[in-house]
């Protein structure tokens, strides 16, 4: 909340907490999330709110039991993002929730307001004006104020208007001392999003690179890691995306060659998806049986410690590296 250097308190959907009682946390998850256009579909179910917390406080409920004391909820605001929802899960489940202030990628996030007035106006500085608005005095008339700024960037290229929210997002972060989690698209532009929010004014210290375990490039890593930011291998799990067998050996290649204090774990796991359907169809969820809150705990950690990785490189990762993302230091 002070701008740079240490900073003793982060925002949670419930209030402030001590730095010191965040770990060990899960950097990047979810309670719903619904692509931009699924209020559309005249088929998709109704927005029951208490049926809807009732299944995210159970599956956080699952995490609580393995150790975690908190989650980072990074669903952008034209995601689905539902503050009255995570406040209601955190009391539920006794799980702090960090919430996001963000815009997701643009093909299949809410792009179309900014864009429109991206003709006319200095959209730049109207994100920055809502990044701020919501991390220093809260999001809408809740009193929650965001913890976290989220980005997203597509496939192989950062579009004009997701460059325009990274800037947006650097200059945010700059002010309000509050860390950036991004999304990469399948790993990809994981260096030109450290370029971008560096170049803006964003503490690399401050930022969390998304989604890298989309590739096995140890060198393309380390391209990342170098550049002073964290990384986060946060999609273990979804083994249909990419094989988790993959994913664990470079997180044991990397830890072993240095870079524990640069790298956290964790799922990207969605217990509800707005929309028709929200449960999984069997031959979906054959594809991912581990994808859920407890992954990480369950069989993630025990796998590397068999590899041989000390406690301490854990501790590193799960605990210390998301304490300084929000302390500084
Ligand atoms: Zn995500």
């Amino acid at each position: 909340m002070t701008k740079g250097g240490f900073v003793e308190r982060v925002n949670t959907v419930l209030g402030p907490i001590s730095t010191d009682e965040l770990g060990p946390p899960l950097i990047h998850e979810h309670l719903v999330s619904g692509f931009a256009g699924w209020q559309s579909d005249a088929l998709s179910a109704p927005y029951d709110r208490e049926a809807i917390a009732t299944i995210c406080s159970d599956a956080l409920r699952a995490a609580k039991a393995y150790g975690v004391k908190t989650m980072v909820d990074a669903t952008a605001n034209d995601l689905g993002r539902d503050v009255e929802l995570q406040k209601k899960v955190s009391e539920r489940s006794g799980v702090n929730i960090i919430c996001a202030t963000g815009l997701y990628m643009e093909d299949l996030g809410g792009a179309g307001y900014y864009k429109f007035r991206s003709q006319v106006f200095d959209t730049t500085t109207e994100i920055h004006e809502t990044f701020m608005k919501e991390t220093t005095q809260g999001i809408g008339d809740t009193g929650v104020k965001a913890g976290v700024i989220k980005v997203a960037t597509g496939h192989g290229c950062i579009s004009t208007y997701e460059e325009m929210v990274l800037k947006a997002a650097a200059r945010a972060q700059k002010d309000s001392g509050v860390p950036i989690v991004t999304h990469t698209e399948a790993g990809t532009m994981g260096p030109e999003q450290a370029d971008l929010l560096i170049a803006e004014g964003a503490d690399p210290g401050r930022i969390v690179i998304g989604h890298i375990g989309g590739n096995a490039n140890l060198q393309y890593h380390a391209s990342i890691l170098d550049k002073g930011v964290y990384i986060a291998f946060d999609r273990l799990g979804i083994d249909f995306l990419f094989p988790d067998t993959l994913r664990k050996a470079c997180i044991i290649g990397l830890l072993g060659i240095g870079y524990a204090n640069q790298m956290m774990l964790s799922h990207d796991y969605v217990p509800y998806w707005l929309g028709r359907d929200s449960a999984l169809p069997d031959s979906v969820r054959a594809l991912v049986p581990n994808w859920s809150f407890i992954h990480v705990f369950r069989d993630i950690i025990p796998a590397l410690k068999e590899a041989g990785v000390s406690e301490d490189k854990i501790n590193t990762m799960m605990v210390e590296n998301p304490r300084r993302l929000f302390a500084g230091g």
